[in-house]
């Protein structure tokens, strides 16, 4: 069986990202019933953008080019140790801490995972189990191809990826135990877009854990100039009220946060029916 036919084979989960209607399997590619498009699979890996990032008329994409060359750094001493000190500050956390938080956030938890801007699936990877099912969306095609290598070295079965971005994902409405956002929550262009479109797939009740940035104590974003700066290269560092208030607008509740400098890891709740508005 190739690793094409795993993919498509097995879930019969993907959802076309506009018509919203799940996607019939082909031999290369998934196709909408719907509106006809044609997704391919690329070396395993369900393509729901279907552009270069250095090609894109979108000037977010665009940004993120260079990120498929990182791939191969992102896990090593090159990438998350000197980000974490900093922007974070010196020893905030490590990358170890951070998986351990999140992995914490969700541990009683089975089901279907959603693991947004997964890069090689960092932390996705680490909490798929048999009970937990976990789906990594991404727009690099380079991260993803990375995670699969890493999936397949480490004898990981339950960890799928899928090239798509946060605002349009490939998923039905209501089908996520837990939504993780590891890394990337301060670089969506509309933090409340975005988050909303993660609320859409989860279900009521589910949890949110991110790893993201916040205006801590220590690192380069304690200070208001720096941060200032960083957001116009599109790293926002979020207060926290400014961040609660983000939840709220995008359907979440029961924010609780930890700072460590001005790293931040928090859980979140999907609203349920009958929560307290
Ligand atoms: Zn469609």
């Amino acid at each position: 069986m190739t690793a094409a036919a795993f993919v498509v084979g097995e879930l019969g989960i993907y959802t076309c990202p506009g018509c919203k209607r799940l996607l019939r399997q082909e031999e290369e590619a998934f196709r909408c019933s719907t509106c006809c498009h044609a997704y391919p699979i690329r070396e395993s890996i369900p393509d729901f953008l279907g552009e270069e990032l250095s090609q894109s008329k979108d000037p977010e994409l665009r940004r993120m080019r260079f990120i498929d060359r990182m791939a191969r750094i992102y896990e090593t001493r090159l990438w998350y140790p000197l980000i974490l000190n900093v922007y974070g500050g010196f020893r905030s956390a490590s990358l170890a801490q951070l998986i351990g938080r999140i992995s914490q956030n969700v541990q009683s938890i089975k089901g279907r995972v959603i693991d947004i801007a997964c890069g090689p699936g960092t932390y996705g990877r680490r909490i798929a189990s048999p009970l937990k099912e976990v789906f990594g969306i991404d727009v690099s095609m380079g991260m993803l191809q990375q995670g699969a290598a890493y999936t397949a070295k480490e004898g990981i079965l339950n960890m799928h990826f899928a090239r798509a971005r946060v605002e349009a994902l490939p998923f039905e409405d209501g089908i996520f135990e837990v939504a993780l956002c590891c890394g990337s929550l301060h670089l969506f262009t509309d933090t409340v877009v975005a988050l909303r479109e993660i609320a859409r797939v989860m279900k009521p009740g589910a949890i949110l854990s991110v790893f993201t940035f916040t205006a801590g104590r220590r690192g380069i974003l304690k200070f208001r100039r720096m941060r200032e700066r960083c957001r116009r290269i599109g790293l926002h560092a979020f207060e926290l009220s400014e961040l609660e208030q983000y939840l709220t607008a995008s359907g979440f509740t029961d924010f609780q946060p930890e700072a460590s400098g001005s790293i931040l890891t928090f859980s979140a709740r999907k609203k349920v029916p009958g929560d307290p508005v």
